[in-house]
């Protein structure tokens, strides 16, 4: 992470190859795997961190504009390596930092990053900025895009589970036994747990990952009846993942939550200090 200049945000390019990097300095810790491609053809990635057997998945960039927590989960895969080792012979980290490459690279280059014409131009219909940009390529939020109970259609072509970071996401989960899960969004400093879903004894669970959170963070817990806000249609990572495995999901928000967007670079490094731990919170020997 020292080689890391935080004083500016990053292309996705620059992300590939950091990760490509970490997989190459650390081959006998790390792992760089393509688990999907967007519409725009830019590789979904995933590193494996650690040789352990109690497997925690965490994502990034779900949203395109949230462009902090791609890079910080890159340089916690790297502190895990340099600082962690004896904890990586018990846990894996499955970090896939930027779940939506196609909407991180529109929130940072613009609309011209998506090469297909006819996406760009669905895209370009909606009239967003394009550092306000939190959609996948074809301007489907991928954060409702989730088969679960709290999924709503939307219109009259809207699909559940129809995006190919959606599916990525799913299958990584199918196939690897995990522990836990986290999602890293911004803004608010926040930290999402209850599930209406879910049974009590889940969500009495729930509660203590996200006291022991906030012990890490300082960020605050999201009341219960603010889960899901009115009108909203559902569909979220983290409920999926609930509802299919009934193992610990949570939703963090970095970031102050008045921070403007394009986010500031600044924002890297105080991230980076209060997250990195965070994906260690489900392991019994903490
Ligand atoms: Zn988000």
């Amino acid at each position: 992470m020292e080689n890391v200049n935080w004083d500016q945000l990053f292309y996705y390019e620059d992300l590939v190859a950091y990760a490509k990097y970490l997989a190459c300095h650390y081959s006998d810790l790390v792992q760089y795997e393509s688990i999907g491609r967007s519409w725009d053809n830019r590789d979904i990635f995933l590193l494996k961190v650690g040789k352990g057997r109690d497997n925690v998945i965490v994502t990034g960039g779900v949203h395109g504009r949230e462009s902090v927590n791609p890079m910080v989960l890159l340089c916690m895969a790297e502190y895990y390596c340099e600082e962690f080792r004896p904890c990586l012979d018990l846990v894996s980290v499955y970090v896939v930092p930027v779940l939506n490459p196609d909407g991180y690279a529109i929130a940072i280059q613009g609309f011209d990053s998506i090469k297909c014409e006819k996406n760009r131009r669905m895209c370009e219909l909606k009239h967003i900025p394009y550092y306000l940009w939190k959609y996948n390529g074809r301007a489907v939020d991928i954060n409702r895009n989730f088969p679960c109970v709290s999924w709503k259609k939307k219109d009259v072509n809207d699909v559940a589970g129809s995006e190919p970071e959606t599916i990525a996401l799913m299958e990584l989960f199918q196939n690897v036994s995990s522990i836990g899960y986290i999602d890293y969004h911004s803004r608010g400093k926040q930290i999402y747990y209850h599930r209406k879903s879910m049974s009590e004894d889940y969500n009495r669970d729930q509660f203590g990952y996200a006291c022991l959170l906030n012990a890490m963070t300082d960020y605050e817990l999201v009341p219960p009846k603010r889960e899901i806000e009115e009108n909203d249609s559902g569909g979220n990572t983290v409920h999926y993942y609930s509802e299919q495995f009934c193992l610990p999901a949570i939703t963090i928000e970095t970031v102050d939550e008045l921070a403007c967007f394009p986010l500031s670079p600044h924002y890297q490094r105080e991230t980076y200090e209060e997250i990195k731990l965070t994906p260690f919170v489900f392991c019994k020997d903490r």
